[in-house]
């Protein structure tokens, strides 16, 4: 096991893991639900972390997570607010409207 990168919600922890595992990486999350307990550890460290199982997977699952994360269609212009949202995420940060289909 090796950890590979933090990733900001669990919700993205759990996609990154399992694209990776799909892409022939098996990866997991880690610390998932450390967020309960947030007020008795440092911040930055209550956050998922995504984990290679084999640490000679490392350098490619790290590849691949910098290439998804700057994927030009994970940018998208929501119609409620008209805010550009950047990264793998189905809903706006400013106004909560869904990505359109
Ligand atoms: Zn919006």
């Amino acid at each position: 096991m090796k950890r590979l990168q933090q990733a900001p919600n669990l919700a993205i922890a759990t996609l990154w893991a399992d694209m990776l595992t799909g892409a022939g990486i098996p990866a997991s999350v880690q610390r998932a639900y450390a967020s309960g307990i947030a007020g008795e550890i440092p911040p930055d460290q209550s956050l998922p972390e995504i984990w290679v199982d084999d640490a000679a997977d490392h350098a490619r699952a790290r590849a691949l997570l910098d290439e998804w994360q700057h994927l030009p269609e994970h940018r998208w212009a929501c119609r409620g607010c008209g805010e550009i949202v950047d990264g793998p995420f189905e809903q706006c940060w400013n106004c909560g409207a869904m990505r359109p289909a």
